[in-house]
């Protein structure tokens, strides 16, 4: 029985992690939970897992917790926000579900990487802020990474177990693979016409055609930034060069990416657009475990489809790419500028096509930094943050 932390337990991909827990009682042990603000869920949580220690980063949430915990006669520990990073490296945790949206949770992420311990990436923005460095702190301190975004993860299991082990140095080349096939759906507004975008609502976009998911990730989805911090974070976890990668429009989300081989032959990952398979595959580790997951019903299902993406549609998806051969700088600022120009959007202050617009301004105004250490990186997380904010504030874009 492994001791789990789930950080990001009151999300979507928390919400999926806790129900292959449920369905696989005797492999995990529900050690930490760890949230932002959401008391009435983590209290529920705490009531069923009963977690040794819980902890929500903002303060006044994690007194209220603290408060409700005691009420209940539950006995789970609150940690302060300072101790979270100590609990993580410690013998009391073996396996991380790292899935706090955005860059919120490089932190909490690399602190597992640091112990050695078994991270199950769902923060993608972590790689994609901090790439080479983060791929470097997995192999210097041992850490075993699994990949749960569901493309990554269908990726790797199209690998060959050599590949697999070699996870953030695979020699694709040397083990026969021409091409990563990225596939995306395109999301809710692949058919609608471009001359509609600039009308198109945070409740319109949100909603996904085939995935369930958090609002910032769902947003990334319909812009499809999703699919360029997805071919920044293949990049990383593949060692791809720009001819090992490409990202191809399947719109029924069945087939979840595949690896092409120098013979010809094509493999993939199939099956429901559920998190919990992805997940499932990582917590399993070397066995297939139940996920809860529907089987996939073939004669149910629409004919399968791909199509090149048409970057007029998707100028996020063409920012991203350009910014993965750019540098380091260029992938955190992109994830910083995303970050905030997405929220604004959700807040109903720019418009869904100013997202992309607010991003390369930012991108082309802050694109001569370097960065090779994390204290520079974050540095220029903050630097991009505050002059997305001035764009957006002084109504700058044109
Ligand atoms: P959600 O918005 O549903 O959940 C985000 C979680 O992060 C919540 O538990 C939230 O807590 C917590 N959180 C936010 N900020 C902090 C913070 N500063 N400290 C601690 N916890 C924090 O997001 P998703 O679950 O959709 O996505 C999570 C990650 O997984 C993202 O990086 C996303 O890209 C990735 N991912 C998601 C997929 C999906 O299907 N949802 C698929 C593949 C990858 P609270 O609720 O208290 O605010």
């Amino acid at each position: 029985m492994k001791n789990l932390a789930v950080l990001g337990a009151t999300g979507s991909i928390g919400d999926s992690t806790l129900s292959v827990c449920r369905h696989n009682p005797d492999l995990y042990n529900v050690q930490f939970l760890y949230a932002a603000k959401n008391v009435d869920k983590m209290l529920s949580l705490c009531m069923e897992f009963q977690p040794a220690y819980v902890a929500l980063s903002d303060e006044g949430s994690s007194q209220q917790l603290q408060t409700l915990l005691q009420q209940n006669n539950l006995h789970s520990q609150v940690l302060p926000e300072n101790e979270v990073l100590t609990l993580l490296a410690s013998v009391e945790i073996d396996s991380v579900m790292a899935a706090i949206v955005g860059a919120a949770g490089l932190k909490t992420t690399l602190a597992a990487v640091y112990a050695g311990k078994e991270i199950f990436l769902a923060n993608k923005e972590s790689l994609v802020m901090s790439g080479a460095l983060f791929i470097d702190a997995v192999k210097k301190y041992g850490a075993t990474l699994w990949p749960v975004d569901s493309e990554h993860n269908a990726i790797f299991q199209s690998m060959s177990a050599s590949l697999q082990k070699d996870i953030g140095a695979c020699d694709l080349n040397g083990e026969g693979v021409s091409k990563i096939l990225l596939t995306g759906s395109g999301g809710p507004f692949l058919n609608t016409p471009l001359s509609e975008f600039e009308f198109i609502t945070p409740e319109a976009a949100i909603k996904h055609p085939n995935w369930s998911m958090g609002p910032k990730i769902s947003i990334d989805s319909a812009t499809m930034m999703n699919k360029g911090l997805e071919y920044i974070e293949a990049r990383w976890l593949f060692n791809t060069n720009k001819e090992q990668l490409q990202v191809i429009i399947h719109p029924q989300s069945v087939i979840h990416s595949m690896v092409q081989y120098q013979d010809g032959s094509v493999i993939s990952q199939m099956g429901n657009a559920d998190m919990r398979i992805p997940i499932a595959h990582v917590m399993g580790g070397e066995r297939r475990i139940k996920s809860g997951a529907k089987p996939f019903n073939f004669f149910a299902s629409d004919n399968f489809t791909f199509f090149e993406p048409d970057y007029d549609r998707y100028p996020c998806l063409n920012l991203a790419i350009q910014a993965c051969y750019q540098g380091q700088h260029a992938t955190t600022t992109l994830n910083a500028a995303n970050e905030v120009a997405v929220q604004a959007f959700l807040d109903k202050r720019i418009k869904f096509t100013e997202i992309a617009v607010v991003v390369e301004q930012v991108l082309n105004q802050l694109n001569t930094q370097t960065a090779s250490t994390i204290a520079e990186l974050l540095h220029i997380d903050k630097e991009a943050r505050e002059h997305t904010i001035q764009v957006i504030n002084r109504g700058l874009i044109c």
